[in-house]
């Protein structure tokens, strides 16, 4: 059964051409009514929020309340939003900034990038597939060890990593790793069949092959098709194959991976 999921945004920023833009950073007090507050208080000056993000953690005093806000056609300015917003008690501090330029507004009042605490970076899948072009144009099938070696390692060191840090290992090792892969973006992995030294692995979307979607004769992934061999190395406990099968680039429906055990 096939379960369609909703897009995500990233708090990256927002671009509505003509619109006049403004961006939050509201610290408040970590008690249950202060974001009811905040949000009261922007409902009653008719601010439309477009998009935001909450940041709590559960043992802390104060968290943080961010959003970009849709000021077109309000006559009330951004600095005094954050003067209204202040004099709220749960609030304990306001910082915002105004658009960019016209309609657009880039979120550059947060760095570093964390994802569950490690630092990240985003990259457009067009970036990436740019990338792995240019290596193709230098050197051939060389770039595809090159690029799979990459997967390997990259797989390989994840599996070790989580399995470290949330104790994990099999499939529920597995579990994470997919839905990790889900939650930035790389496609949506599903583990169809798996025993002692054997798995099948379906994707839809993969970063890697969508570029190219029934434009190729052959299947494209060498990046997760190394990635799946590293992972399932650490959970199988030996070295092993992977074949991309089906792939969305030669015009198959997803791209299927069939891992067992590497016999030389
Ligand atoms: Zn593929």
């Amino acid at each position: 059964v096939e379960v369609k999921l909703n897009k995500k945004q990233i708090f990256i920023g927002e671009y509505y051409p003509k619109r006049n833009l403004a961006e939050f950073i509201v610290e408040k007090k970590n008690i249950p009514d202060s974001l009811a507050k905040i949000t009261k208080l922007l409902s009653d000056i008719n601010i439309n929020l477009l998009s935001g993000r909450i940041a709590s953690e559960p043992d802390k005093n104060t968290s943080v309340f961010c959003f970009i806000a849709d000021l077109t056609n309000l006559r009330i300015k951004p600095e005094e939003i954050a003067k209204k917003l202040s004099a709220l008690d749960v609030v304990l501090n306001v910082k915002y900034k105004k658009s960019d330029i016209n309609g657009l507004i880039v979120d550059d009042m947060h760095f570093p990038l964390l994802a569950i605490s490690e630092r990240s970076l985003l990259f457009r899948v067009e970036t990436i597939k740019n990338m792995f072009d240019r290596l193709y144009e230098e050197f051939g099938t060389g770039a595809a060890v090159v690029i799979h070696n990459m997967g390997i390692a990259a797989g390989e060191r994840k599996a070790m990593f989580l399995s470290s840090k949330y104790k994990l290992k099999g499939r529920n090792l597995l579990k994470i790793i997919f839905a990790e892969r889900v939650s930035k973006g790389w496609g949506i992995p599903r583990l169809i069949k798996i025993n002692e030294d054997k798995a099948v692995v379906r994707v839809d979307d993969l970063f890697e092959c969508y570029p190219f979607k029934g434009k190729l004769k052959e299947p494209r992934s060498q990046f997760f098709r190394g990635y799946l061999r590293g992972v399932f190395k650490v959970i199988f406990g030996k070295d092993v194959n992977v074949v991309e099968k089906y792939c969305i680039a030669k015009g198959d429906e997803y791209c299927e991976f069939y891992i067992s055990e590497k016999i030389d």
